[in-house]
């Protein structure tokens, strides 16, 4: 939809409603109730505060009756559906009764109850068309399941359910929370392999920065409950993809574009054994990713990340004409660890020759680096930081890369890391499935993308009602 269609869209929808906030006026009013209390708000002593807050209850309480009676009503009077198996009209057999949170609070709506002779299951229907036939029994409205979902991504589920509490004035429970947020987080992620790549103009330059980062996760796999033992880590493989064509003004170096970044986090393997024909689960991933965020299109590709050799089999398989960079301050945070091993740390001739070879580096001399290195062969820290810099010299040669005016460190991977994953998912006494914590990973990028009104007006509409 353009602007302007969802601007008539929004006064059509006004006007629709013009009646109702009419009648609340009106009944306001005329009631000498009402007109009571708010002589209490200037005389009584009761706060402004507190009364917004009842007045709020009030007209949400009577708004959910309203909406839940009006519902259960028209479901009373709706014609039989079509049975999805056999297409033969089916049977109603008695109402049931749910109670679904809304952000009216909660919906008590009593529903046809749907059976067909050649299948056992029955269905409510009145649930599918309002969309609150959810996974796991969550029973939220598509309204509620937004807010929520939202509120989780940003912090705990209890906190969460107790900010739309206080808020919205919906009382929500952190287990409701949670499964609403696995529920959105799971439809992002299904949406996120289905989308078409995003439709804009491919870039001159575009970047792709994968990382890891640890998540603790409960230490089940199959039936066993938790039992309280200490959690174990897996990695969540987190990238990110995105434009720097701004340069900074002080010093000319490229500086990634505000409002560029668009993510994928997950915890799936890199692992593929030669014989296998399929990718593994990160390439398939980051693949899907490069394609819907133009990384795939883009003239120009550049993968900047550590050292970690899952990345760079990655980038090798589904990138072969990409620009590969070992991000900068990983190289030279490794020579330093080297300099603090060799000299000790904080020493004068630790500083010396860490900024010495440093130097070389930025210089593109790698060679020169090696030479170092070797003279402190037999170290175990000096040891492995050159067959680093063996593995990944060709993916050293800063000179050339600033020369084509690169960016040459991906500290944005790593700030995402922090607080796409850390903040969020790392919290002290934090414990996840793997499935849970992919859920919140997904819903929290797509939040922090900006794409999370996207994923809302595109997702599924339920079928219409038969007359
Ligand atoms: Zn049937």
């Amino acid at each position: 939809m353009t602007e302007e269609m969802l601007a008539q869209d929004a006064l059509e929808r006004k006007k629709a409603w013009a009646f109702l906030e009419a009648a609340v006026r009106l009944l306001l009013l005329s009631s000498p109730e009402f007109r009571e209390l708010c002589r209490g708000v200037l005389t009584g002593g009761r706060g402004f505060r507190e009364f917004e807050l009842d007045l709020r209850g009030a007209l949400l309480g009577g708004a959910a009756a309203g909406v839940s009676e009006n519902l259960s009503a028209l479901d009373a009077e709706s014609g039989a559906p079509a049975c999805g198996a056999c297409g033969s009209a089916m049977v109603r057999r008695g109402t049931r009764s749910t109670a679904p949170l809304s952000l009216l609070g909660l919906l008590t709506l009593r529903r046809g109850y749907w059976t067909c002779g050649c299948s056992k299951g029955g269905r409510h229907v009145l649930d599918e068309v309002l969309g609150i036939a959810g996974r796991d029994g969550v029973r939220g409205t598509p309204a509620a399941l937004w807010a929520l979902a939202e509120l989780a991504s940003e912090t705990s589920f209890g906190k969460a359910a107790a900010r739309l509490g206080r808020l919205a004035g919906v009382v929500a429970t952190a287990k409701r929370t949670e499964r609403a947020a696995k529920q959105v987080g799971g439809e992002i992620t299904a949406w996120g392999e289905a989308e078409p790549a995003l439709g804009e103009a491919p870039a001159e330059t575009m970047y792709c920065s994968p990382d890891g980062t640890g998540v603790p996760v409960v230490r089940r796999d199959a039936g066993t409950a938790e039992d309280g033992r200490p959690s174990k880590t897996r990695e969540a493989k987190v990238a990110v993809f995105h434009t720097a064509e701004r340069r900074n003004a002080k010093t000319g170096l490229p500086e990634r574009d505000a409002g560029s970044a668009r993510h994928t986090a997950a915890i799936d393997s890199a692992a593929s054994r030669d014989v296998d024909a399929e990718p593994s689960a990160f390439a398939r991933r980051l693949w899907r990713a490069a394609e819907r965020f133009g990384f795939a299109a883009a003239k120009r590709q550049v993968v900047v990340a550590d050292g970690a050799k899952w990345i760079w089999n990655a980038a090798a398989e589904l990138f072969p004409n990409a620009v590969c960079i070992v991000d900068i301050w990983h190289a030279k945070e490794r020579l330093w660890e080297v300099g603090r091993a060799v000299y000790g740390a904080g020493t004068e001739l630790c500083r010396a020759w860490s900024e010495k070879v440093c130097a070389a580096l930025s210089e593109g001399r790698v060679d020169d680096v090696l030479r170092e290195l070797r003279r402190h062969a037999g170290d175990k820290t000096a040891d492995q930081c050159a067959g680093y810099f063996e593995n990944n010299r060709g993916r050293m040669r800063y000179p050339a890369y600033r020369e084509m005016g690169l960016l040459i460190g991906s500290g944005m991977v790593e700030s995402s890391c922090r607080t796409l994953v850390g903040e969020r998912l790392k919290c002290s006494g934090m414990r996840w499935s793997r499935a849970g914590a992919n859920d919140v990973m997904a819903l929290r990028s797509c939040v922090r993308d900006e794409r999370y009104d996207d994923f809302w007006r595109r997702r599924r509409k339920p079928p219409p009602m038969a007359a």
